[in-house]
């Protein structure tokens, strides 16, 4: 063969594949990355509220609908505001116990209801077992009045169901009531550290705190300088645009993910979740491009909401003041937590809306694309459910297996596997078009 004709079956080659193959993924995929990578970048701030993170990461969702062209939702607005109260930590988040400096979000985290304290106090350790029985607590509360108390959490076997709840109704009562006279709580495991955020502020400041190397049967003293604040109203958004679809009817097809996350523990530490939620966020951004290239049947509403880590409030707000028609929606699937996969999908409502259940396994299975479409009933654990309560017909999608960082500082973009992204959106793909 010539050098000619080579070269010309190597672009005949070619061909197909730039037009619907690899090379169109590939760039897809860049795209995708590049969305959680920005998302998940230390200038958003984890996406929480000091430090207007959230609103930072709401202006770039609202960049990438303009871009797209999608029609804004509220009056010529992408943007639809709602406040929100929340407990911060802006300042100092310096903690350490027998001189011991411990590393925030490594060691220990400041539990989000804390109130701020500062100071040098005496530790008073009791063991998990002693929270059971109440009179050896109200000995040991006499003795730390304006101190703290430790409570070495670690799991111990053989605990019986009522020994169990004794426990965990003293630790609450340890943790909130407002008349006990203790400074602050230590609790010491060795579970993984994960963190929240929360809408109010609690009676004293609560530290989870794991550190194999620290004893804690002797531990003595803790110096702590933490700084917490509570803003009662903090304006936030959600951020909602539209592609018309070619029907001419008015069912609408809605696609949603939350772009908030915990934000900041002092000013240094950020907890980036690239997981939760920047990759949900990421495919409905694929959405957003795939159809405005390629025009839905349906109109398609697209929602980025904010404060769903604090108690789903953004999609709350969302459905009290809907921008659709609620009753129009044919439709609705929630993205969250879209970054792994190595195990599947978890589909939340799958036993309710079993037909759209089946359709879903039935392509999954024909394409061959993801290893499991796995489901599971009602659960009101992300913004699908304030839709379902309405009578929303509503999917809640979520990857399973792959990485276990979650609600801490490693959920990040660069340790993220997007292993089934791709056979992820196709099914998505193939499930839309089939409405
Ligand atoms: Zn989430």
């Amino acid at each position: 063969m010539s050098y000619f004709m080579k070269t010309l079956s190597k672009i005949l080659l070619a061909v197909p594949l730039l037009c619907c193959g690899q090379d169109l993924v590939a760039q897809d995929m860049d795209y995708v990355r590049s969305v959680v990578k920005t998302l998940s970048a230390p200038g958003y701030k984890g996406r929480g509220y000091f430090g207007d993170g959230a609103k930072k990461a709401s202006e770039f969702i609202a960049g990438e609908f303009k871009k797209a062209g999608l029609i804004p939702l509220n009056q010529g607005s992408y943007y639809q505001n709602f406040n929100l109260s929340v407990n911060t930590f802006p300042g100092r988040v310096d903690v350490s116990l027998n001189g011991n400096k411990l590393v925030t979000a490594k060691d220990f985290l400041v539990d989000a209801s804390s109130p701020a304290c500062s100071g040098t106090f005496r530790i008073f350790p009791i063991l998990r077992s002693d929270l059971a029985n109440t009179s050896k607590i109200l000995e040991i509360l006499n003795h730390a009045a304006e101190h703290f108390i430790l409570i070495d959490n670690r799991k111990v076997l053989a605990e019986t169901a009522e020994q169990k709840s004794a426990i965990s109704r003293n630790l609450d009562v340890l943790k909130s009531d407002p008349s006990l006279k203790i400074k602050g709580l230590i609790i010491y495991s060795t579970d993984k550290l994960t963190w929240t955020t929360l809408t109010e502020q609690g009676s004293r400041i609560v530290l989870h705190v794991n550190r194999a190397d620290l004893d804690p049967a002797k531990l003595t003293q803790i110096e702590l300088n933490v700084d917490a604040e509570l803003v009662p109203e903090y304006s936030t958004r959600n951020v909602a645009g539209m592609i018309k679809g070619s029907s001419g009817t008015d069912s609408t097809v809605v696609i949603t993910a939350h772009f908030d996350h915990l934000g900041m523990l002092g000013k240094d530490v950020y907890f980036p979740g690239a997981n939760d939620n920047a990759s949900g966020v990421s495919m409905m951004l694929s959405f957003v491009k795939q159809f405005s290239k390629k025009q839905p049947k349906y109109n398609t509403v697209f929602l980025g909401f904010s404060g769903e880590e604090i108690g789903i409030l953004g999609s709350r707000a969302f459905v009290e003041n809907p921008l659709v028609d609620l009753r129009k929606i044919k439709f609705l699937v929630n993205f969250d937590l879209a970054g792994t996969g190595d195990e599947g999908i978890k589909v939340v409502n799958a036993t309710i809306h079993r037909d759209r259940f089946q359709q879903l396994v039935a392509l999954n299975a024909a394409n061959k694309l993801l290893k499991k479409v796995e489901p599971r009933g009602k659960a009101c654990n992300s913004d699908h459910c304030w839709f379902h309560e309405q009578g929303v017909p509503s999917f809640f999608i979520y990857t399973q297996g792959g990485i276990a960082a979650y609600h801490d500082i490693y959920d990040r973009a660069e340790t993220l596997p997007l292993t089934a992204f791709v056979p992820f959106f196709r099914l998505m793909d193939k499930f839309f078009n089939q409405l």
